[in-house]
């Protein structure tokens, strides 16, 4: 089978990296100068929702999943990215250390709470990807075997046929959309329920070594060694744009000054918009009248955990016709499709 995929962040990247694995014909096209939600990620994987203290959705079929795929990309680019970490919970209060004391005895809940020192609970198979450094490693081997375009997509460009599309007189099976925020805005798609969230991120210089373990208490605090920490991350949905802002700033400041006495300075700030959706499940199938036509996308802020998984669902739904999960499948949306005011001209099949 050819494919052709748009994009190069965790969704772009995965979903190729499976269709090479597969032995399937592959191109990537990709605007490398186009701000990515990737490139700002701070890459944690972390297997517990901490408000309700309960597993995070689908993790013990994810975990393996994560480890397999990053430690072969590991191999295959000749990078480092994954990192296990040392990570704490600090508990509010006392309740939730009792709650945290059951669920360690707990055979569902044990393999993720672990031990508790002081006042913290350890989250056990949690991690850490460099996501910028792989998204780049994987850009470059992409240009290097030839099979990435550097150029904005064109979606003016795509001839619909019975048994696949075209695209600029080349001719492809499927073609599978993972451009994560900018498909909000893309008429294909905006029917879609997305939820775009801005987050931000400061790193912080510390007069004094805080901690040696990343730290979950009003934020994560991510020590990058040489007593500079991360303070990660900002949500906010309005102004939904890729600025820095002196409010995520100083609520991060202040996040770090109620934890620690420490005088500090920030020394970097980066913000980006997260492909979030209302249902806060993934994206995943064909569009319903744009046949061959695929998207691979809203994986919200837990892009490292999901990315590895559904990439090879999605692939193994389009070239083996497996079932979609349906709480992936973008199906569950139809009515909204249905109901949609769309301009038909983006869905030009008369070519
Ligand atoms: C501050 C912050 C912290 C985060 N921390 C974490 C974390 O700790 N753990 C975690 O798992 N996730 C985290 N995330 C979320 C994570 O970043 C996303 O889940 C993930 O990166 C989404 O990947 P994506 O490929 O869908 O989108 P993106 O990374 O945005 O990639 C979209 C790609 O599509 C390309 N593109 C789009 N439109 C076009 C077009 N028309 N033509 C050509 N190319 C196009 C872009 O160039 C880009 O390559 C964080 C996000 C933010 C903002």
């Amino acid at each position: 089978m050819k494919l052709l995929v748009v994009g190069t962040g965790l969704a772009g990247l995965s979903i190729a990296e499976r269709i090479l694995e597969a032995g399937h014909k592959l191109t990537v096209i990709s605007n490398l100068n186009k701000a990515s939600s990737t490139d700002v990620a701070t890459g944690m994987y972390n297997p517990i929702v901490f408000r309700h203290l309960n597993k995070s959705w689908m993790v013990d079929e994810l975990t393996p999943v994560i480890h397999d795929f990053f430690s072969k990309l590991e191999l295959k680019l000749n990078v480092a990215i994954d990192t296990p970490i040392k990570f704490f919970k600090k508990f509010p209060n006392d309740d939730y250390k009792n709650w945290w004391i059951k669920r360690q005895e707990d055979a569902e809940h044990k393999d993720y709470f672990g031990p508790i020192k002081d006042n913290h609970g350890e989250i056990l198979n949690a991690g850490l990807v460099d996501c910028k450094k792989l998204k780049a490693a994987y850009e470059e081997y992409l240009l290097k075997e030839q099979l990435l375009i550097n150029d904005d997509f064109d979606y003016s460009s795509l001839i619909q046929r019975d048994n696949g599309i075209f695209y600029k007189d080349e001719f492809y099976d499927k073609v599978i959309l993972c451009e994560g925020p900018y498909a909000a805005e893309n008429e294909l798609w905006s029917w879609l329920p997305f939820n775009i969230c801005k987050g931000e991120w400061i790193t912080i210089e510390s007069e004094t070594e805080v901690c040696d373990f990343v730290l979950n208490a009003v934020t994560n605090v991510i020590p990058q060694g040489e007593k500079k920490f991360k303070l990660s991350s900002t949500f906010s949905w309005e102004p939904l744009d890729w600025k820095t802002t002196e409010s995520a700033r100083t609520s991060l400041s202040n996040d770090f000054k109620s934890l620690f006495d420490s005088p500090f300075k920030v020394i970097d700030q980066q913000a980006a918009l997260r492909p979030t959706v209302a249902d806060r499940r993934p994206y995943l199938g064909e569009h319903p009248e744009f046949k061959n036509l695929y998207i691979f996308n809203g994986l919200g802020s837990k892009g490292v955990m999901l990315a590895p998984y559904f990439s090879k669902h999605l692939l193994e739904h389009i070239t083996e016709s497996k079932p979609l999960l349906n709480e992936v499948d973008i199906i569950r949306h139809k009515k909204r499709f249905l109901n949609r005011n769309l301009d038909e001209s983006s869905l030009d099949k008369n070519h």
